[in-house]
């Protein structure tokens, strides 16, 4: 069979036990079919630390030239990591470096695997999390009053009281920008497009009028004024609700929608959704840039416990789909930019032999946990398996 040809994308490599997977991802998955074309960039710690953390800028500038990369999971450097590797310093997150280079908004989905069943019953298919990553709590200048004080916000000529201490208590001024807001909202009105779901918005702005009004509306003139033919010709809708009733709302939903939220209500609601869907080793996320840059990766990290295992000698049975959910999120995307249809069924292919190893009742063991009388098998075994669906379907 002749392997499929394509143009670069961006290879971020990472650490530990996602470090050997992807190894193997590339040699029993992706270089028997295709002339795997990419520009690499070791990311893993120690490369990290030899080249002053400069590896990732890199990376992530090679991403806004190629518009595609995709990211193995990474260590965030803490104390203990500093020790473990001897690192010249505490490096930030490298996922923190590259978006901020990229500027873009995460999109989070589970891959719901057969026999997985959601928390939430009537849960059919997944719900992605949108979250607005700049600004609000997360930037907001703070003070504990200790007396009896007036608290104002102040701005040129103008100032409104926020509260008139009586004792000590506590106060924080936060704030975002219109340009991040419709960045933000114009990121998601795309993606929405590109995997074509409805786009759901949700805020507080009965409460904060001014300031969660601002997001309603400005998410509104975006939808108005550029994506209202857009979704029509799609079949799908954009849909703004108050945020407790889209809580309540998607608990009761099918799934199968693009959910945008405002930064603390993305971090905190991402991990709900994740959790109720399943298992956090079948999440994916990609990060997606206003002008169309994509990098993916599995939401895990590392999975350093299976990697001190793995270095002792022993077989891990790690779940890889996610990684592999990543490559192929890439490859589809390469592919559906430069119209090259076989490595869109390619990617297609990639995923369908994934979902037809587990319901064929190979898998690893953090899903055979979740299922009465499954067995599971180590990473190595689970990959074969995969190719030899790649293979006959
Ligand atoms: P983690 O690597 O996601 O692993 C936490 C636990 O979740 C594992 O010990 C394992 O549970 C389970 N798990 C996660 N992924 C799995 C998979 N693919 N297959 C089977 N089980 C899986 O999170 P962490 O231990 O908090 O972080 C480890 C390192 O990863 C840290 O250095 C952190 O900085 C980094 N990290 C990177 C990223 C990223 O690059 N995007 C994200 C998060 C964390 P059991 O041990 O019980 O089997
Ligand atoms: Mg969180």
């Amino acid at each position: 069979m002749a392997r499929i040809k394509m143009n670069p994308i961006v290879e971020m490599d990472g650490d530990e036990m996602t470090r050997v997977i992807w190894e193997n991802i590339k040699k029993i998955l992706l270089e028997p079919f295709i002339e795997l074309n990419t520009e690499y960039y070791d990311l893993g710690l120690p490369n990290r630390d030899a080249t002053d953390d400069n590896v990732t800028v890199e990376a992530a500038n090679a991403a806004k030239r190629l518009r595609v990369a995709v990211k193995c999971a990474t260590i965030t450097p803490n104390a203990q990591r500093v020790e473990e590797y001897g690192l010249k310093r505490m490096y930030k997150s490298p996922n923190g470096t590259i978006r901020s280079v990229l500027d873009g908004t995460i999109f989070r989905t589970p891959i719901l695997a057969p026999g997985v069943t959601p928390e939430v019953r009537n849960w059919k298919m997944p719900i992605t999390v949108a979250r607005h990553s700049y600004g609000d709590i997360y930037s907001a200048a703070e003070f504990r009053v200790d007396r009896p004080c007036m608290a104002q916000l102040v701005r040129a000529g103008e100032s409104k009281t926020i509260y008139n201490f009586e004792g000590p208590g506590v106060v924080s001024g936060q704030y975002n920008k219109d340009s991040s807001i419709e960045s933000f909202a114009r990121t998601c009105f795309s993606y929405a497009l590109d995997i074509k779901q409805d786009l759901w918005f949700s805020c507080k702005d009965t409460i904060a009028k001014i300031y969660d009004g601002t997001f309603r509306s400005i998410f509104q003139r975006v939808y108005d004024e550029e994506y209202t033919d857009k979704f029509e010709k799609a079949g799908i809708s954009y849909f703004y609700t108050l945020i407790d009733d889209a809580v309540a709302r998607a608990v009761r939903s099918e799934g199968g929608f693009v959910w945008a939220l405002k930064n603390y209500d993305g971090d905190v609601l991402s991990d709900m959704i994740s959790a109720a869907f399943g298992a956090m080793s079948m999440m994916k996320s990609v990060l997606v840039t206003e002008d169309g840059n994509y990098e993916y990766e599995a939401a895990h990290g590392t999975v350093t416990r299976h990697y001190y295992r793995w270095k002792k000698g022993e077989k891990t049975s790690t779940n890889p789909i996610a990684t592999i959910f990543a490559w192929s999120g890439a490859l589809r995307k390469r592919g559906e930019i430069d119209s090259q249809p076989e490595l869109v069924d390619f990617s297609d292919r990639l995923e369908a032999a994934c979902m037809k190893a587990v319901s064929d009742g190979i898998m690893t063991g953090d899903l055979a946990s979740l299922m009465s009388g499954a067995k599971a098998v180590d990473t190595d075994s689970f990959l074969t398996a995969v190719r030899d669906r790649v293979i006959n379907g």
